[in-house]
């Protein structure tokens, strides 16, 4: 079985999502052969010592910016002649954005939000939970028929290892009339903090923090713990935090190992974003909020007595 894992990079580093996929496939697809395929016109050289079998470095100067139509377009060109049997994608937002335009382009099918992979002796199945998480669809494919799915971030543990992989390059001519957006500049919007929908740990405020001067205190937690800081939308409504760091429906859908909710009722388009969440600890004076159905452990009391103390416990 061939698997493709698509990596993403910003010319220097590997995003963290695309290494867990590597992670997934070697752990529940142990007889696959592995081939990482990354696009630009230089690649990383943490890319060339990746623990796979093969590397597919799809080269174009045209490359060296993430665009959705250059790179469907690149991808689709190098792989039409030998589709692999199965291609992952992180479904970070460059991939739910390349995603759907590939499967298109080859023309194989796409399994989206996926949270798990396993295999029978005649299908592969791909876990992708649905309606905030209410329910956990089981999606089963064949083992004779391609296709794609995206894997949300943190479903897979990483790898760490190097390997000495083939280095196969595919040049591509990429016509200029394909491209109808252009790049002027690419900005980083997460500081020094990881990005919330890649976060292994999230602690995450809502309209209950009461203003943005008290969003230090979740950085502060955040800070302690390696992780990131998220919100809800009213709280991002309220510009008290950017809008990268909305969790939800309108916001990002994130798994991590552990979602702190600080004064966030769990309305069902928060939760949606959220709910697969490995661990889940709520803090809400309401002992009524929704959040509370979906949290692991509960603390009803004010967050500004809770969030201090754990900070201090913590530290
Ligand atoms: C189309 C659509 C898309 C949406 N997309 C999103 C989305 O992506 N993400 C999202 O989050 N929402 C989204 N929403 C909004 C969503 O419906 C809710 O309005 C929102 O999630 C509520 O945010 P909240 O929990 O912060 O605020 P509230 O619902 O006002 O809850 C605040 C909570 O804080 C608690 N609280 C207050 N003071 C304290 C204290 N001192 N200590 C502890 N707890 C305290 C209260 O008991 C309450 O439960 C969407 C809505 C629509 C219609």
């Amino acid at each position: 079985m061939k698997v493709y894992v698509f990596i993403e990079h910003n010319g220097e580093a590997v995003r963290k999502p695309c290494l867990e996929l590597i992670g997934g496939a070697r752990k529940h697809l142990p007889e696959a052969e592995i081939t990482a395929m990354c696009a630009g016109q230089e690649i990383p050289d943490r890319v060339r010592h990746l623990p796979v079998d093969n590397i597919i470095h799809i080269k174009s100067d045209a490359l060296t910016d993430y665009t959705s139509e250059r790179h469907s377009y690149a991808i689709s060109e190098a792989l039409k002649n030998s589709i692999p049997d199965i291609i992952l994608i992180s479904a970070t937002f460059q991939g739910r954005d390349l995603a759907p335009r590939l499967s298109a382009k080859l023309n194989i099918p796409l399994i989206s939000e996926c949270t798990g992979i396993n295999v029978d002796n005649s299908n592969i199945n791909l876990i992708h939970p649905m309606f905030g998480g209410r329910a956990i669809a089981s999606v089963s494919t064949t083992k004779d028929e391609p296709f794609i799915a995206t894997i949300r971030p943190n479903a897979f543990p990483s790898v760490d290892g190097e390997g000495n992989p083939q280095i196969e390059e595919v040049k591509v001519d990429i016509p200029d009339d394909i491209q109808t957006v252009e790049v002027l500049s690419v900005e980083d919007t997460t500081g020094d903090m990881p990005d919330v929908a890649e976060a292994p740990i999230v602690v995450s405020g809502g309209r209950g923090m009461k203003g943005p001067e008290n969003f230090k205190m979740l950085e502060e937690l955040a800070k302690v713990l390696g992780g990131a800081v998220g919100a809800s939308r009213s709280a991002v409504d309220e510009g008290w935090m950017p809008q990268s760091h909305q969790v939800g429906q309108t916001g990002k859908t994130i798994s991590p190992n552990l979602y702190i909710a600080c004064g966030i009722s769990g309305a069902i388009q928060h939760r949606a974003g959220m709910s697969s969440s490995k661990c889940i600890v709520a803090i809400n004076t309401d002992p009524e909020a929704e959040i509370f159905k979906i949290a692991d452990y509960g603390i009803v009391s004010d967050l500004f007595k809770i969030v201090p103390l754990m900070i201090e416990k913590l530290s």
